[in-house]
């Protein structure tokens, strides 16, 4: 979390700014193939990042405006929810979306494997649901099932 809010993850575009030579096609986002890699653009403005979150955001029930910038983005959705429990449990959301497109890169560009948004959303889900368990994020009891393949909004919006 300290590494994605003070953009210090290692993107293309960062490595080329501390002179790490790479290639042209390189630089490039690997979920995408269009637009140079930068933690903007991997974590918010990729078209395969923005399916994911609009994925989540139909999962727990929240519609938001997007800031281009990756802080302003996790303060805005970190706080769409309206109950106490909610603004704790986006933020643990947000934290591990952003670690799975970041798992999800690196599987892409270091053992090539596909991007798979379906794949990501399950993992993302069922961390979610060990996370909630553990640190009882939410109220209200719901099934793995449920959990796994129906909105979760009445939990918390
Ligand atoms: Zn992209």
């Amino acid at each position: 979390m300290w590494r994605i809010m003070r953009n210090r993850l290692p993107t293309c575009d960062n490595l080329v700014k501390r002179r790490i030579p790479l290639g042209e096609e390189e630089v490039l986002c690997n979920a995408c193939c269009q637009r140079e890699e930068s933690a903007q653009h991997l974590f918010l403005r990729c078209p395969k990042t923005e399916m994911v979150w609009n994925e989540i955001q139909k999962w727990v029930g929240v519609d938001s405006v997007r800031p281009d910038n990756v802080e302003a983005h996790f303060e805005a959705f970190s706080n769409l929810g309206t109950r106490k429990t909610s603004s704790k449990f986006l933020s643990v959301l947000w934290a591990c979306t952003t670690w799975l497109i970041w798992k999800g890169r690196n599987e892409s560009r270091f053992e090539s494997k596909n991007w798979e948004i379906a794949k990501m959303l399950g993992g993302i889900k069922a961390r979610l649901w060990s996370w909630n368990k553990i640190f009882n994020l939410l109220e209200g009891e719901v099934s793995f099932h449920d959990w796994m393949t129906k909105d979760i909004s009445y939990l918390f919006v």
